[in-house]
């Protein structure tokens, strides 16, 4: 009997599936309204869903104790762990003026919970789908996203930006999501087929990310009022020397953002015209930046990107992610990924002493 059977005493009538996200390039880019480009991974999330004839829902995780816990449609209340995603989206759906009655669900996960994948993203856009194809909601996969980002900003109570839903709703596995965080304009690029990506967690998380990362957004807020525009993409690289004379750190804060917006564009070249050494130049480039001028990175993630650079069969590295720890996400040459990443967790290890973990690609024995 499989679990959902074993849980609720019937079947499941509807399953769907999201995927999470790595981001390529275009880090911190998105809250100064700029451009990202992520990609799906291979993990995924996997919801099975029957509708109840009451407003009664009943769910249960599979990734964490797979216990089902419950509550009433109409009477969401936060309790602060994962079942708020579930009420969330059960809550942001209604009040958007979608028909629901309750439902039984069972969630199944691949996507590694917390290790910034957006395994919460995956979440909501699954349980979205499931119930847009059991209630027959006309819900399009972009107002899809949009109701995600709600769910988490409204109901869990997390600031999250645009680009976790959109990539998680609108991407395709192979393919990366260039998406404008200000217009919210996109479009697919296919990934080519003669590389591999490959993500490489350092172990590593910062205690004081949170207010680290609070404070280069405020950093951001300064070089605008100073600068005199409402975001720091109304700039473009023309605009780096009045960003020079900046004081410190806005300038380079500003910098980042500006350069790191222009290599979003052309690692879009770069894709189209099939040139994997300049696309992993652009990662290189970035990394130095959010290195050098955001000033996000940590020696462990700086030793796993020198490390990596070190092997002949990569073209580009760079931390991906908020920064202050985290992963790292490496282009290279095809049918190399699983090699390039063990050889570079076994020197790592060696020479941190910290454990790595290969998020990308799964490991396919477990
Ligand atoms: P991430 O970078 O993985 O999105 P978040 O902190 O944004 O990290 O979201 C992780 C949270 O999302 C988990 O703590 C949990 O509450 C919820 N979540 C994600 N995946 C699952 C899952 N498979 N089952 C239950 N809850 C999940
Ligand atoms: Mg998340």
């Amino acid at each position: 009997m499989d679990d959902f059977v074993q849980l609720f005493g019937r079947v499941a009538t509807v399953v769907a599936h999201a995927h999470g996200r790595v981001n390529l390039i275009g880090e911190h880019t998105d809250y100064n309204g700029g451009f990202v480009l992520p990609t799906l991974i291979p993990q995924r999330t996997t919801i099975q869903l029957a509708p109840r004839s009451d407003d009664h829902v009943r769910v249960a995780s599979v990734s964490l104790d797979g216990k089902p816990t419950a509550f009433v449609l109409g009477a969401e209340a936060r309790r602060h762990d994962w079942v708020d995603y579930v009420q969330g989206v059960a809550r942001t759906l209604r009040n958007a003026g979608y028909c629901l009655s309750g439902f039984d669900a069972l969630i199944q996960s691949s996507v590694p919970v917390g290790s910034g994948l957006s395994s919460s993203a995956a979440l909501d856009v699954a349980l979205m789908r499931a119930l847009r194809q059991a209630f027959q909601l006309d819900l399009d996969a972009f107002q899809l996203a949009l109701l995600g980002q709600r769910v988490e900003n409204e109901f869990v109570g997390a600031q999250v930006g645009i680009m976790d839903p959109m990539v998680c709703s609108l991407g395709r596995e192979g393919w990366a999501l260039f998406l404008d965080a200000q217009s919210l304009q996109n479009h697919l690029e296919p990934l080519p087929a003669n590389a591999d990506l490959v993500v490489v967690n350092s172990g590593v998380a910062h205690r004081h990310s949170a207010g680290d990362y609070n404070a280069r957004r405020a950093e951001c807020e300064g070089a605008c009022s100073l600068l005199g525009v409402g975001k720091l993409r109304e700039l473009s690289e023309a605009d780096l020397p009045r960003v020079a004379a900046l004081p410190e750190p806005l300038n380079r804060r500003a910098r980042h953002v500006v350069t790191e917006n222009a290599r979003v564009l052309k690692a879009v070249e770069a894709l189209r015209d099939g040139d994997l050494h300049r696309l992993g130049q652009l990662f290189n480039e970035s990394h130095d930046s959010q290195r050098d001028d955001y000033q996000v990175s940590i020696a462990e993630i700086d030793l796993l990107v020198d490390l990596a650079r070190g092997d002949e069969r990569v073209y580009g590295a760079r931390l991906t992610g908020g920064g202050f720890g985290g992963s790292i996400v490496l282009l290279v040459r095809g049918g190399t990924g699983r090699d390039c990443a063990a050889r570079l967790r076994a020197s790592y290890e060696q020479q941190s002493g910290c454990k790595a973990t290969i998020l990308v690609p799964p490991d396919v024995s477990s």
